[in-house]
C-alpha cells in the first residue's frame, strides 16, 4: 500500500460567510493521477489552492508529505508542491529559459549555470528547446503553457496540481498541452489535475473526483464515473458537458 502524499480531513474554507468547501476529505497516494471535474463554482479551484496554501482553509487538516500545513504553519513542504495556471502566469520580462531556471535559484539555491541547464533539459522535454531565448509573448498560448509545465518541474515537485490548464488556449493547442500531460502522468510524478477535458480524464486518470457545491459528491476510477454514475448530479454534468 502506498502511503497518501496528500491528506484532506474534514477541509473548510470560507470566504466571509460564503462556504467555498464543506467539510472535504481526500487522499491521494504518491503517483496517483487524480482528475477533478464539477461545474463551474463547485469549489475545484478552491480545494486545489488549499492544497498548497494560495488559500488558508478555516478548517479541518490538510497533510502534504506527512507535514501539516496551513494555520499559520509556514511548511517547507510546499516547495515539493508545483502548480500549473490556467493563465500561464509566466513574467513577460523574462526569458523563457529564465522563467524556467528562477525556482531553482531562488529556492532551491542553484547556480544560475545548473539551473539554466536543468531548465534547457526540461524545455526539451516538452518540445521547446529552440524556443528558450524568447519572451513569452512570442510564444502560442500552447508554447506558454508547455514552459508553465518546465517551469513547475523545475522544482522537481513531488506533486503537481493543474488548474484547468487548457481552458485559456485556442482549441487547436489543447491537443499539444494534454500529450505533455500524459506523458508526465506515466514518470510517477503525483498529479491532480482540474480539467473539463472529460477524454483526458478517462485516458489518463487513476481516479475521477466530481465535485458540486463545495463537496465530493462521487469519486472513482474513469470507468464508473463516466460508464455508471450514480449521483444525479453527476450525470446531469456528464450529460451537458460530453
Ligand atoms: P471552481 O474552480 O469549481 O469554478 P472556485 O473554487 O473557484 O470554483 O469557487 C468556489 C466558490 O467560491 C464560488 O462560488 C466562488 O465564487 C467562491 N470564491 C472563490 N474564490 C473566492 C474569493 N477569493 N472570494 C470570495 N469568493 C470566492
Ligand atoms: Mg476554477
Amino acid at each position: 500500500m502506498t502511503r497518501p502524499i496528500i491528506e484532506m480531513k474534514n477541509v473548510v474554507k470560507s470566504f466571509g460567510l460564503f462556504k467555498a468547501l464543506h467539510g472535504v476529505d481526500l487522499q491521494v497516494k504518491e503517483g496517483e493521477i487524480v482528475v477533478v471535474i464539477g461545474p463551474s463554482g463547485s469549489g475545484k479551484s478552491t480545494l486545489i489552492r488549499c492544497i498548497n496554501q494560495l488559500e488558508e482553509h478555516n478548517g479541518g487538516e490538510i497533510i502534504v508529505d506527512g507535514a501539516e500545513v496551513g494555520h499559520g504553519r509556514k511548511s517547507t513542504v510546499l516547495t515539493e508542491v508545483g502548480m500549473v495556471f490556467q493563465s500561464f502566469n509566466l513574467f513577460p520580462h523574462m526569458t523563457v529559459l529564465r522563467n524556467v531556471a528562477l525556482g531553482p535559484v531562488r529556492v532551491r539555491g542553484l547556480s544560475w549555470a545548473a539551473a539554466e541547464d536543468r531548465a534547457k533539459r526540461l524545455l526539451a522535454r516538452v518540445g521547446l528547446a529552440d524556443q528558450a531565448m524568447k519572451y513569452p509573448a512570442q510564444l502560442s498560448g500552447g508554447q506558454q503553457q508547455r514552459v508553465g509545465i518546465a517551469r513547475a518541474l523545475a522544482m522537481e515537485p513531488k506533486v503537481l496540481l493543474f488548474d484547468e490548464p487548457t481552458s485559456a488556449l485556442d482549441p487547436e493547442m489543447v491537443g499539444e498541452v494534454l500529450d505533455v500531460m500524459q506523458q508526465l502522468a506515466k514518470t510517477g510524478v503525483t498529479m491532480v489535475v482540474v480539467t473539463h477535458e472529460m477524454g483526458f480524464a478517462r485516458k489518463v486518470a487513476d481516479r475521477v473526483v466530481f465535485m458540486d457545491g463545495g463537496r465530493i459528491v462521487e469519486q472513482g476510477p474513469p470507468d464508473e464515473i463516466f460508464n455508471a454514475p450514480s449521483d444525479l448530479r453527476l450525470r446531469s454534468f456528464l450529460q451537458a458537458v460530453l
